[in-house]
């Protein structure tokens, strides 16, 4: 079983901009929280906080009883039990679908044969067994993102995060992908954090909503209630759009 996420006064500013402004929230053990907000509301930052790429100012981020940051320590990406998945999907172009995504137990200790094995399996289950050997370039923006979304299940992370992972493609594939992503997350069992601009999305994936405006978390709640009960004039408009 994975761990609960839980995030107390998390700040940031780049120069004068308060970008974070004590940004608190829990994610229960499993659940798939998605952050949604307009372009330039601190989703990115906020998810990069999380996964270490990025010093918070102040704020604590902790995972089960793990503190990840607070205001003395930093633990790196690579020690905090989680993967990402990017916008861009940010795979090797010199590696195969196989080889990004073993990349990602290149630390752990196993026999040739049990990492291929399971890299193998987990292609298979984002429907890629026969795309093994194929480069990135000789993939679809589609099929690149489900080889990055294999990368980020074959080392069974505890914390999945997702920078706007279907921004990139057309509709009809992020209708798709979309349901792949959230049967896949929640199959694997791990806590989830997802941040997108589109309401719809959020609305689809959610176990809960949370709403940033200005780096402040507006309303954090299940996606009924964000929508039909909201806290503020802005997340009426913000998400009314997804009427
Ligand atoms: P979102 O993901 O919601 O679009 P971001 O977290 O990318 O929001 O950005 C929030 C704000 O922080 C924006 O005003 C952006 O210009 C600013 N910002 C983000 N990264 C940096 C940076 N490295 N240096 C300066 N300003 C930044």
């Amino acid at each position: 079983m994975t761990d609960q996420l839980a995030v107390e006064r998390l700040s940031k500013s780049f120069g004068p901009t308060r970008v974070l402004d004590e940004v608190s929230f829990s994610v229960a053990p499993g659940r798939f929280l998605v952050l949604l907000g307009p372009s330039g509301s601190g989703k990115t930052t906020l998810l990069r906080c999380l996964a270490g790429i990025e010093r918070s100012d102040g704020g604590t981020v902790s995972f089960g009883t793990r503190v990840l940051a607070d205001g003395r320590s930093h633990l790196a990406p690579d020690r905090r039990d989680l993967a990402m998945v990017f916008q861009d999907y940010a795979l090797w172009p010199h590696m195969t679908a196989a080889g990004n995504t073993s990349y990602a137990l290149r630390r752990r200790r196993l026999s040739r044969a049990e990492s291929d094995r399971r890299v193998q399996e987990v292609l298979a289950r984002v429907g890629l067994a026969d795309h093994a050997d194929r480069y990135p370039h000789q993939l679809s923006g589609g099929q690149q993102q489900r080889v990055a979304l294999a990368r980020a299940l074959v080392a069974e992370p505890g914390l999945l995060l997702f920078d706007e992972p279907l921004s990139n493609l057309d509709a009809d594939l992020r209708e798709r992908l979309r349901v792949q992503i959230s049967t896949l997350t929640r199959d694997s069992g791990a806590t989830a954090v997802y941040i997108t601009h589109d309401q719809s999305e959020a609305f689809a994936l959610a176990d809960e909503v949370g709403v940033l405006e200005n780096g402040r978390l507006v309303q954090l709640g299940t996606p009924e209630s964000v929508y039909h009960r909201p806290a503020t004039p802005f997340v009426a408009r913000f998400t009314g759009l997804a009427g």
